[in-house]
């Protein structure tokens, strides 16, 4: 089997005005995603999805990626990881033993390299005839699901948590900083609200998108510690690892973060500072399933956790859903509570979630089929996600 084709389309969906919302990142207007398609000369066709600017990612699939892919075989997904990866290098990288990577080991270049990958693997798991989380090696067929949202200001955070709780999950994340802005007494004004609107048993997490810094994290944890949170996220930017690990041995509150990490390498690091009880790499930035199973087996030999950050577009959550099946260390999956058409509109079969467990999917490859009309729906809009 040979990759005779790789294409990449920009999609969005725009946020009608009375559902936008003003967070800490922003106002969002639209959700932005690049639909990625491996094609092969047997008629088979994977999916991936890539993250980042759609103009800047599509232009690097077709320059610089497509042309490493064509004539291929999907089956050899760790030599084309490698490929993409170190670039020009890539046989005295294989041949040495050793990453040689060139100048697009991070950033947007991984997003594009990270939407081919989950393509590639989608496509040969279809060759094998088998969902993709049992060609990656299956550990369960169904996975703790939390609901993940809460923005609501002040004491409205009660009904919205107890909201979500009430569809079933036994775990709850909200955002430190709500609609109504951040300071720390308002936070545990909205976590004391949540506690009372989802009781004792259910799990609540918090995150933080990264916008404290470190004497603000560690003033907020020490307060939350009698609310039993079970993780909190982000605390600090993702670039201040040695600030983060601070801040994890200033609380009782296990620390959780990664989403904003790529490849393993940003996770060796992360895990050397002993920054981080959970980690949380998002399938398409982290560098597909390739590289994100690599990182699924470093955490585990330190004790730590697997939460997949899974956010934006249907492909990403089906992926994620794939990884959790295969991870041993996965323990929980991220569902989206917010406004996202492009993820739950996008496929024509309905996620199983029930119960506060996400169910794997049962037919080959990634197991969720395009809508027939996806580029009308999903057309794609230029301009930003968030206007400031
Ligand atoms: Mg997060």
């Amino acid at each position: 089997m040979k990759i005779t084709g790789v294409r990449a389309i920009p999609l969005s969906d725009p946020i009608p005005e009375e559902r936008q919302h003003r967070t800490d990142l922003g106002t969002k207007v639209k959700s932005d995603s690049v639909l990625v398609l491996v094609e092969t000369d047997q008629g088979l066709t994977g999916v991936g999805a890539s993250l980042g600017s759609p103009a800047v990612v599509c232009a690097i699939i077709e320059h610089d990626l497509a042309p490493t892919l064509i004539g291929e075989d999907p089956m050899f997904s760790e030599r084309l990881y490698e490929k993409m990866y170190n670039g020009s290098r890539w046989k005295p990288a294989l041949e040495t033993g050793h990453s040689q990577p060139g100048d697009g080991r991070r950033g947007v270049t991984m997003e594009a390299i990270a939407g081919l990958d989950i393509a590639i693997w989608d496509v040969k798991s279809q060759i094998l005839g088998v969902p993709i989380y049992q060609a990656l090696g299956a550990v369960r067929d169904s996975v703790r699901a939390y609901g993940s949202g809460g923005w609501a200001p002040g004491d409205e955070a009660e009904q919205e948590m107890a909201g979500y709780a009430a569809k079933g999950f036994s775990a709850v994340k909200m955002r430190v900083v709500g609609r109504d802005g951040f300071s720390i007494d308002n936070t545990i004004r909205r976590v004391k609200a949540a506690r009372r609107g989802i009781g004792d048993s259910v799990e609540l997490m918090l995150d933080a998108h990264g916008s404290l810094d470190v004497s603000t994290a560690i003033r907020l944890a020490r307060q939350l510690e009698e609310f039993d949170i079970s993780w909190f996220e982000e605390p600090v930017s993702p670039d201040d690892h040695p600030g983060l690990a601070e801040v994890r041995r200033s609380t009782v509150i296990p620390i959780a973060t990664g989403e904003r990490e790529f490849t393993r390498f940003d996770f060796e690091d992360l895990f050397f500072h002993r920054a981080v009880d959970i980690a949380q790499p998002d399938i398409a930035r982290a560098g597909g399933f390739t590289e994100i199973r690599r990182i699924a087996a470093m955490a585990s030999a330190r004790g730590i956790r697997l939460a997949p950050h899974a956010w934006g577009s249907g492909v990403l959550f089906a992926a994620s859903i794939h990884v959790a099946m295969s991870a041993a260390n996965c323990h929980i999956l991220e569902v989206s509570q917010g406004y996202m058409p492009m993820m739950n509109e996008l496929f024509q079969e309905p996620y199983d979630i029930r119960d506060g467990a996400v169910h794997a999917p049962r037919t080959p490859g990634l197991g969720f089929t395009l809508r027939p009309d996806v580029f009308d729906r999903f057309q794609y809009i230029e301009g930003p996600e968030y206007v400031f």
